[in-house]
């Protein structure tokens, strides 16, 4: 049985340990095509480091690629030392402001191949929503519903 790369970084001490992987949506318009790299320069814009999340996933299903894993996000509270954050863009309504679950389609098959393989590397790791730590919509759905099928 070959290690697996988390293993590896642990050993390394790059690696952080996961607890949970936190599922979010980037509260843009429905529709409204937003890349990887805007959403980076919105958060340097409020002075971060880097992108708050880990992934975004975007409206064709393309995985961006965000913070580097063995860093600590800036996506959940309280959280962000032992979590991974997945965003995909979207998750309002054309008024901006009335959450609405826009994950379907491409976007939502990437997501799901995404979060398959970090339960697959993070075995240990449970699944959530934003809206599980936050009075907040994020990421407008329950997560618990709409990815049962992922969570054994
Ligand atoms: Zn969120």
């Amino acid at each position: 049985m070959g290690a697996r790369f988390g293993d590896y970084l642990l050993e390394t001490g790059r690696m952080r340990s996961i607890e949970k992987i936190i599922v979010h949506c980037a509260a843009t318009r429905e529709g409204q095509d937003i890349n990887t790299d805007t959403i980076r320069d919105w958060h340097l814009k409020r002075g971060w480091s880097d992108i708050g999340y880990h992934y975004v996933i975007e409206l064709d299903g393309t995985v961006g690629i965000g913070r580097p894993l063995e860093r600590s996000g800036a996506h959940t509270k309280g959280l962000n030392s032992t979590s991974i954050g997945c965003c995909y863009i979207g998750g309002v309504e054309t008024d901006g402001k009335t959450p609405k679950d826009t994950l379907h389609g491409k976007q939502l098959e990437s997501m799901e191949n995404l979060l398959r393989g970090l339960m697959a590397e993070y075995p240990d790791a449970t699944l959530h929503g934003h809206n599980e730590f936050a009075a907040k919509a994020c990421p407008s759905f329950v997560v618990a519903d709409k990815f049962k099928h992922l969570i054994v």
